[in-house]
């Protein structure tokens, strides 16, 4: 009997912020997989806060995402049946095939997992994507020699918590932001020096106060006040890594910029946005240095998940709460 799966898809374009009304969950039945095809049973699916930028209808550096079409997104499964020389049942493999639950395709794009004591989930997180984007930019834009003071915004999520155990592993000073005390209390847990939880009292005080000689690295995965901050405490010559800004992503119309954007050219900052994919040079320095550095035990990760297809969309909705400590994900079998 031919088998049936359940994926999420788009149901309406979210105006502010995502609601679980905008997702819609469907049943599907899947064919057997023909010449170069395989079926896969998700055993793991990401959601990340990019995903929210494709679900506006503009142009982008990926494309948006269609209504009434599945989402889509990375995630880890088992091949089940395999009509390609190159993967046999029982393989586990990377997609970009999440939000659902199980899919035939073709092999072609999907990676098998590498053979390590790491579980299979880490490598949607800091083996994988996130981690890949906190390494590569964090070296290359945030140039990170010891004794700098590195400031992280959206420190206890994936992507923060990878750049701050790394730049400690750098020898750097780190102060880091976040938005529960349990998120703080996490982070001096990894070892960084200072931390500020951005919900309370005044921002640009709180970072005065935890890097009173200010700082030469701003991590920016949050945008808003956290960078206006930065540009404040910045020391001449700090480099800023533009991640992200989530803080931003829901504004239904743009958000003021930054008042105090002249300290650029004063304090002669390097200010640089990025895409992860533009460091593939670095993905092999990436896996090999952070797997050693995860399976040695040096760098820590936590995961927060939600259980099975149905529950996707909260797991996303909930990324704009700051319900997850480190990576959130979605457990499908
Ligand atoms: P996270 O695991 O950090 O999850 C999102 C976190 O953001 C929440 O837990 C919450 O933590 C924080 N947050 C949500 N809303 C706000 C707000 N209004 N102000 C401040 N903090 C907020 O996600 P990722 O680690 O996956 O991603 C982090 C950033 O990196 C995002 O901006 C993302 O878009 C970006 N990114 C960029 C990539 C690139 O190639 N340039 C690749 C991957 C990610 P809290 O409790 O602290 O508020």
């Amino acid at each position: 009997m031919a088998e049936k799966a359940h994926e999420i898809r788009l149901k309406s374009r979210p105006v502010g912020m995502p609601k679980a009304e905008n997702f819609e969950l469907a049943e599907v039945t899947l064919s057997e997989p023909k010449d170069g095809e395989v079926l896969v049973h998700n055993m793991w699916m990401s959601v990340d806060p990019y995903m929210r930028g494709r679900m506006y209808d503009r142009p982008s550096y990926v494309p948006p995402f269609q209504i009434g079409e599945a989402l889509q997104g990375g995630a880890i499964g088992r091949v089940v049946k395999s009509n390609d020389t190159r993967f046999k049942s029982g393989d586990l493999v990377e997609s970009m095939l999440g939000w659902r639950d199980a899919f035939v395709g073709p092999a072609a794009p999907l990676t098998k997992l590498p053979a390590t004591n790491a579980p299979p989930q880490a490598y949607l997180g800091v083996l994988g994507m996130p981690g890949m984007t906190a390494y590569t930019s964090f070296h290359r834009i945030g140039d990170p020699k010891p004794g700098d003071t590195v400031f992280v915004s959206g420190a206890a999520g994936a992507v923060g918590s990878a750049v701050c155990q790394i730049a400690k592993i750098r020898g750097c000073t780190v102060v880091a932001s976040a938005g529960s005390d349990e998120k703080l209390a996490w982070l001096k847990s990894l070892g960084v020096d200072q931390t500020v939880n951005y919900k309370k009292g005044n921002l640009l005080e709180s970072v005065r106060a935890a890097a009173p000689n200010g700082i030469d690295i701003y991590f920016d995965n949050v945008g808003g006040e956290h960078l206006e901050v930065a540009l404040e405490v910045a020391r001449p010559f700090a480099r800023f890594v533009e991640c992200g800004m989530i803080s931003i992503y829901n504004d239904e119309a743009p958000a003021p910029g930054p008042r105090n954007m002249a300290y650029v050219v004063g304090k002669r900052i390097k200010m640089q946005g990025f895409i992860v994919i533009d460091f593939m040079d670095m993905r092999e320095q990436f896996f090999k240095e952070m797997t050693e550095w995860v399976l040695g035990g040096r760098i820590k990760s936590e995961e927060t998940v939600e259980n099975g297809i149905a529950n996707a969309p909260k797991a996303f909705l909930n990324l704009f709460t700051g319900a997850n400590t480190g990576k959130m994900l979605v457990k499908l079998d």
